[in-house]
């Protein structure tokens, strides 16, 4: 048995049936922006990796700075428990952390770090932390959320509870979701007129007004929502978000995990707007993609009222809380990022991106074309045939996983200038081959 056939027998994989002919590759190597794959009848196939395994890649495989880190840290020690115990890759990496997180004059700092060991977890130690705060404060009546549709925030339950209500997996789970309030999408950054955005924060200071005793925090992605739909909207829309949360007393918790560490043209989305969020998630690439991490950030204030609240801590501790490992790769990781040089390189990436996208626009079967920081966005008029444009990718050189109506890149931001434009390319031929077969007569007829 090939080894796809034997992880076809025995293993599942993200959101799919246990069983299937979703088309599948084996990585036999993996080095810098280029993955080695095997496909289902032994091809070997040399592609560019737009997806930065799930955004998270993006210093490159095999990163010597990451791999000499993780290797001095195993020749110490790999793992200890965090009750009672630290070390010192754990306490560098929350001083980095509040080093780098958003800030402004006058604004409480974040500047108490809680290490989950996934995105997800930090969502929910977040919004835990935002109900035992407002317990803590005198307010136990406030324990639901204000999320904004097309949201994603994760896969376990209370994340879940909080991601967008139609697109996301409330209908497979009903009663077993928290009833929280969901505030309209902003308008489209592309379009967004002052009237556009007045009228939203109406929208959304009406559901704070009207659920305000029964809230504990607001909970959004800033500037780009992720997985709910590779979504960009204005800056300005976070700083309305800021200032409802200020007048009602509610949290605000920002979810970097998908625009943290300069994805979006900034270190964090949040940057975008000058906004400070009370709690802030960060994930995916804090690593570089080498190990599972994230982590919650929250000011002194928030810590210190849940300390002093009844339960008198804050009710959360994984078993590989503060693993050393990867907290040893995160800060050679955030060691890369303080270097500085993500910004050209994410500006690069864009430009790049932006550059070989353009054509796309011209496809009948697009609807519209996006970029912001390191992300280059194809959005179709109909769902994506995933399975062909996946092939079809591949055979153009660029992994992509493309989902819902959308395909997208997030290059590692090592990328050069040619590799973003050769990922635009091959997405923008795997588009037109699948979704529009008359422009692929035309594309494919103008290659050699
Ligand atoms: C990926 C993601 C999560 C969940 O992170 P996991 O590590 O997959 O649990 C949460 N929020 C956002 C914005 C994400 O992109």
């Amino acid at each position: 048995m090939s080894l796809i056939q034997r992880d076809r027998a025995s293993l599942w994989h993200p959101y799919a049936p246990a069983s299937g002919n979703l088309p599948l590759w084996e990585v036999e190597e993996a080095d810098g922006v280029t993955l080695r794959l095997r496909d289902e009848d032994g091809g070997r196939h040399e592609v560019l990796d737009a997806m930065s395994s799930w955004w998270s890649v993006i210093h490159g495989y095999r990163n010597p700075l990451l791999d000499a880190a993780a290797k001095r840290q195993l020749g110490t020690f790999s793992h200890v428990m965090f009750g009672g115990l630290t070390h010192g890759p754990a306490v560098e990496l929350a001083e980095r952390l509040v080093a780098m997180a958003p800030s402004a004059e006058g604004r409480p700092r974040l500047e108490r770090v809680f290490l989950a060991d996934s995105g997800s977890i930090s969502v929910e130690v977040a919004l835990k932390l935002a109900v035992q705060f407002q317990t803590a404060a005198g307010r136990p009546k406030r324990q639901r959320f204000l999320s904004i549709r097309g949201g994603y925030h994760g896969d376990t339950f209370a994340a879940m509870g909080v991601c967008d209500p139609v697109d996301g997996m409330h209908s497979a789970f009903p009663g077993l979701l928290a009833a929280n309030v969901f505030a309209p999408r902003p308008p489209a950054a592309a379009t967004a007129t002052a009237e556009d955005i007045r009228q939203w924060r109406a929208d959304v200071e009406a559901l704070a007004s009207k659920h305000s005793d029964e809230l504990a925090a607001i909970i959004a992605e800033p500037v780009l929502q992720g997985a709910g739909g590779m979504f960009v909207y204005p800056a300005e829309c976070v700083r309305v978000l800021r200032e409802i949360a200020d007048h009602h007393g509610l949290l605000l918790i920002l979810d970097e995990i998908a625009t943290g560490f300069g994805r979006t043209g900034e270190l964090f989305a949040a940057d975008h707007a000058g906004v400070v969020p009370d709690i802030m998630c960060v994930g995916k690439a804090l690593t570089g993609g080498y190990l599972s991490l994230a982590a919650m950030l929250c000011t002194g204030e928030v810590a210190e009222t849940v300390s002093r609240g009844a339960a008198g801590a804050l009710l959360h501790g994984p078993t590989f809380m503060g693993n050393p490992l990867a907290c040893a790769v995160a800060n050679a990781s955030l060691g890369i990022i303080d270097g500085g040089a993500w910004r050209s390189d994410v500006a690069r990436v864009g430009a790049g991106l932006a550059a070989g996208l353009a054509s796309a626009r011209e496809l009948d079967a697009v609807k519209d074309v996006r970029t912001i920081g390191a992300v280059g966005v194809i959005e179709l008029r109909e769902t994506v045939d995933v399975a062909a444009v996946t092939r079809a990718a591949v055979a153009h050189g660029v992994w992509v996983r493309p989902f819902r109506n959308l395909v997208y890149a997030m290059p590692p931001y090592i990328s050069t200038a040619a590799e973003a434009g050769a990922m635009a390319a091959g997405m923008v031929a795997a588009v037109a081959e699948v979704h529009d077969e008359r422009d692929a007569g035309l594309l494919t007829g103008a290659r050699p």
